[in-house]
């Protein structure tokens, strides 16, 4: 069942997402080569508790860790270890927080130093994608309206769209409905409603759609070891529109990037 949020609700899930926005701001100033993912994880976790939140990932479901560190080949849910970060490498970061009994839960793929071009574009179009399924985020459509866009926009590029895991509802609960696949059928899947709140995440191959899992019960990974990309936003249906509760501005402040693409999405500007 989809639980809409009263507009209050929404504000308070806005301050759990932006805790989340500002520490991967935080991580953006110290991604970069010999950087072990375990060093990142203890900033996080201050940033976090720092802003008055909880980790949203730490013991959910077991997981050990503030953050999941999905570096390179790894799809999601790589746990942090100390084995340092390199030149040419990518690292997904996803983090969680709750902040006002409310989860904020979105993720960044960052390149450390230099990377290959190949890769470069993997992050380009995984990111529209982002965009491109969240501009269907909207009243009158359906969970298979954004996995539809979402898989369209990135097969273009022959990248494999994971099918195992997905995008979902989010509030009180970390994965609330509805399952919000990057794959679909325009038309089909659960109708959207007004207040209801998600999290919009493709997670997106170079090569095969096709993953496997470690021995440690976490970590995806692609079959084939080519990298895989994964960006995630906090979304509100609001007044029919999408309208983000999440940001990478913190992350593009960081690393001096200019950017509008959150522009079209925002009802109100961002106080940073
Ligand atoms: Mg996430
Ligand atoms: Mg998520």
């Amino acid at each position: 069942m989809i639980i809409p949020k009263t507009s209050e609700e929404i504000e308070l899930m806005r301050e759990a997402a932006l805790v989340v926005s500002k520490t991967l701001g935080e991580l953006a100033k110290e991604v970069k080569p010999g950087v072990t993912t375990l060093y990142l994880d203890s900033i996080a976790e201050t940033c976090v508790r720092d802003h008055g939140a909880v980790p949203g990932f730490l013991g959910l479901y077991d997981f050990p860790n503030t953050l999941c560190m999905s570096p390179n080949a790894q799809v999601v849910h790589g746990i942090p270890n100390d084995t340092p970060l390199q030149d040419g490498d990518i690292i997904s970061i996803d983090c969680g927080a709750i902040k006002n009994g409310f989860y904020g839960d979105h993720a960044y793929t960052f390149e450390v130093g230099e990377i290959a071009p190949d890769v470069k574009k993997l992050l380009r179009v995984t990111k529209e994608s982002l965009y491109v399924g969240i501009r269907e985020f909207k009243a009158g459509n359906r969970t298979g309206d954004v996995g539809y866009a979402i898989q369209q926009h990135c097969e273009a590029h022959g990248y494999g769209v994971v099918r195992e895991l997905v995008g979902h509802g989010l509030g009180r609960k970390m994965h609330e409905d509805p399952e919000m696949p990057n794959y679909g059928k325009r038309g089909r899947g659960k109708k959207f409603i007004e207040g209801m709140t998600v999290a919009i995440e493709p997670m997106i191959n170079l090569g095969t759609r096709r993953i496997e899992q470690l021995q440690d019960g976490w970590t995806i990974l692609t079959q084939d070891r080519k990298p895989s990309a994964h960006f995630e936003h906090n979304v509100a249906l609001v007044d029919g529109k999408p309208e983000l509760l999440s940001t990478f501005a913190y992350i593009y402040e960081a690393l001096g990037i200019k950017s509008n693409e959150e522009d079209e999405f925002r009802q109100k500007a961002l106080v940073l």
